[in-house]
């Protein structure tokens, strides 16, 4: 049997996406830009396309989407435009993030730091959350951005950005949220608080990698990433990804009307898994059940590896992850880890199991029995598992 269980790097297209997109490989390929009809075929279908994903996140027309090649793109153009817009302007000079943001927001950091910008480095609890407070302890009028995700792709912990995007609204400081992990999984709805900027990508929720977005509420400033043509009202210049765009559109639309199995049956399921799997002793989940999303469990089998332990999960065809999405082949410690301080005979035992609407009951009792088994045999080989003291062992 194969089981996917690793959604929250990527999620199999829906035959329904890839359906939509398939007329825009071979039959209408114009360039929306050209004039001929070739090109204007394709106009309806972009703007059905566009209507879908404004739907899905509940954005008035008045304010952009802009697409883009992915989270990663999105991401590191809302930094660096704020860099341009803000800072060498002397507007501002400091920016915050999470500690557990996605490399793409990290990395994009730690570019605008090595350029003389102030960051500060939000920590999460034990639990794996943010406290509000932590922002309001360090945002200053010299603030240019907040930048903290709706749900963590380790965890799948869900960080109070409604909370954040107030007290930046209060401070005059703008607010971004990298929503990848959100999108499909949660209710969005970018009316409801103050944000700024949000990103997200096709690919995490059923539809085709090689295209991402970028929402901007109406009034904010964005310098453009690339110039050249009028695409995406010049913020974003390239030729249209016409068969990206409608599948990301179709994927959308699919995702909202699937939230509500997401949010109940794949819960269900999730909650199979891990219940199961915290019978097995010295077993660990850091954030509490009902503070994450509906697919994701981190947890941690004391005294084993988690390359170990991935190792006899693909050798029984079941895909987990040990770090983060982009990460798997690295020997590091998972970042959510590392970041809450566990125990050195803990941090590198990380295991992340993530589902999507596509994961049956029979591929989860499946996981059960294989994880049982691996636990016992890398266990019994486990030279940190045996000083563990006897008492520990048999504590639950
Ligand atoms: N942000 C988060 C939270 C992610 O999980 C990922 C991918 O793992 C990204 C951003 C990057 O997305 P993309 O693959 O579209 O660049």
């Amino acid at each position: 049997m194969r089981v996917y269980l690793d959604n929250n790097a990527t999620t199999i297209v829906d035959p329904q996406v890839k359906l939509a997109m398939e007329p825009f490989f071979c039959q209408m390929y114009g360039n929306p830009n050209s004039l001929h009809s070739f090109g204007s075929e394709t106009h309806p279908y972009l703007k059905l396309a566009m209507e879908k994903i404004y739907a899905g996140i509940n954005a008035p027309k008045e304010d952009s989407v802009i697409i883009t090649s992915c989270a990663t793109e999105s991401n590191n153009w809302v930094f660096k435009s704020i860099y341009f817009e803000y800072i060498l302007s002397g507007r501002k000079d400091h920016i915050i993030v999470s500690e557990v943001e996605h490399p793409s927001v990290i990395a994009a950091a730690k570019h605008l730091e090595s350029l003389g910008v102030k960051v500060t480095y939000l920590p999460i609890n034990e639990e794996g959350l943010i406290d509000v407070q932590t922002v309001k302890d360090s945002i200053t009028p010299k603030t240019a951005l907040v930048s903290v995700m709706w749900v963590n792709n380790e965890t799948g912990a869900i960080f109070p950005v409604e909370e954040i995007a107030q007290v930046c609204q209060e401070h005059g400081a703008l607010f971004h949220t990298d929503a990848v992990q959100a999108v499909g999984k949660l209710p969005i709805n970018v009316q409801s608080f103050p944000v700024d900027y949000m990103t997200f990508s096709a690919h995490k929720f059923h539809g085709p990698k090689g295209v991402g977005a970028l929402y901007m509420r109406k009034g904010k400033e964005l310098s453009p990433l690339f110039h050249g043509g009028s695409q995406m009202g010049g913020y974003r210049s390239g030729t249209l990804n016409v068969p990206g765009i409608v599948g990301m559109g179709k994927a959308m639309e699919q995702a909202v009307d699937s939230l509500d199995f997401e949010m109940h049956d794949v819960k269900e399921l999730r909650d199979l898994l891990e219940d199961e799997l915290l019978k097995i002793k010295d077993t660990f989940v850091v954030t509490p059940r009902h503070k994450r999303v509906s697919n994701t469990i981190l947890v941690s089998f004391r005294g084993i590896e988690g390359e170990a332990m991935l190792w006899d999960l693909n050798q029984a065809g079941i895909a987990a992850s040990t770090g983060s999405a982009c990460a798997s082949e690295d020997l590091e410690s998972n970042p959510v880890m590392e970041a809450i301080g566990a125990a050195e005979d803990l941090a590198h035992t990380a295991i992340r199991f993530s589902l999507s609407r596509y994961t049956t009951r029979e591929e989860i009792e499946y996981t059960i029995g294989v994880v049982k088994k691996a636990v016992e045999r890398l266990r019994g080989i486990s030279s940190s598992y045996a000083y563990v003291p006897k008492s520990l062992q048999e504590a639950k």
